[in-house]
C-alpha cells in the first residue's frame, strides 16, 4: 500500500507517493564514518542508496551520478522550485537534496532508500510524517570528530572548525532520530545498524 500526502507536503510538492516505512535515514556529523557504514550497506536486503543533487564541487575521485548529482547552483534551485526534492538544505555554503522521482520508484518496487543526509533534512521528512528507520550515528565525543576530521588531511582548520560547529548542532538534534549509534569502532558501529535493519527488513 502506499499513501498519498498532498496537503503536507511544503517542500517535496503534491501527490508524493511513497510507500510507508521504507525510507532509511542515516545522519552525523562529516567525519563520523556514516559515508563508510553507508557504503557497507549498500545492497544487503534491497537496500538502494539515494544519489543527492549538491552544489558543492566534486572532490578527488567523485564521480556524477554516482556519488551526487553535482549541478549548478541555478540548475539545483530550478529543480526545488519545480518540487523536485523530497527535501534539501543548505549546509556549509552549499546545497543538497534528495530527488524525490527516485525514493518514489524504489519504494514502489520494494527497495529501501537509504538516505544519507544532515539534519535539517531530517527535520523536513519529520515535518512531511514520512515513516522509516531514522538513524544518527554520533562520535564518542567532539575531540574524538576534531581528530578524524585533521586525520583526512584534505580539509584547511577554518573548514574543520566549521565543521565541527555544525557537529555540535547536529548533535543537539539527536531525538529527531529511532536510534543513535556511536561509532567507536566501524566495525562494532556498522554491526549494531545492521542489527537495527535486520530486524525492520526481516518483517517486509
Ligand atoms: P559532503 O559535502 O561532505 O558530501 O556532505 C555534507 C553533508 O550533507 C553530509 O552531512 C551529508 O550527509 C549531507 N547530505 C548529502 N546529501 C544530502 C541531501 O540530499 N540532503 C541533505 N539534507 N543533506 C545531504
Amino acid at each position: 500500500m502506499a499513501i498519498e500526502i498532498d496537503k503536507l507536503h511544503e517542500a517535496s510538492g503534491p501527490m508524493t507517493t511513497i510507500a510507508p516505512g521504507r525510507l532509511i535515514v542515516i545522519s552525523g556529523p562529516s567525519g563520523v564514518g556514516k559515508t563508510t557504514i553507508c557504503q557497507a550497506l549498500r545492497g544487503r536486503g534491497r537496500i538502494v542508496r539515494s544519489v543527492s543533487a549538491t552544489t558543492r564541487a566534486p572532490r578527488p575521485g567523485e564521480a556524477h551520478g554516482r556519488d551526487y548529482f553535482f549541478l549548478k547552483r541555478e540548475e539545483f534551485i530550478a529543480k526545488r522550485d519545480a518540487k523536485g526534492f523530497l527535501e534539501w538544505a543548505e549546509y556549509a555554503g552549499n546545497l543538497y537534496g534528495t530527488p524525490k522521482d527516485f525514493v518514489q520508484e524504489q519504494t514502489k518496487d520494494g527497495n529501501f532508500p537509504l538516505l544519507e543526509i544532515e539534519v535539517q533534512g531530517v527535520v523536513q521528512l519529520r515535518q512531511q510524517g514520512w515513516p522509516g528507520i531514522y538513524v544518527f550515528i554520533a562520535p564518542p565525543s567532539i575531540d574524538d570528530l576534531r581528530t578524524r576530521l585533521e586525520k583526512r588531511g584534505n580539509m584547511p582548520p577554518e573548514v574543520i572548525a566549521r565543521r565541527i560547529k555544525v557537529a555540535e548542532e547536529e548533535l543537539k538534534h539527536r531525538e529527531l532520530y529511532d536510534f543513535t549509534v556511536v561509532n567507536d569502532t566501524i566495525d562494532r558501529a556498522l554491526a549494531e545498524v545492521l542489527d537495527i535493519l535486520d530486524k525492520k527488513l526481516k518483517k517486509e
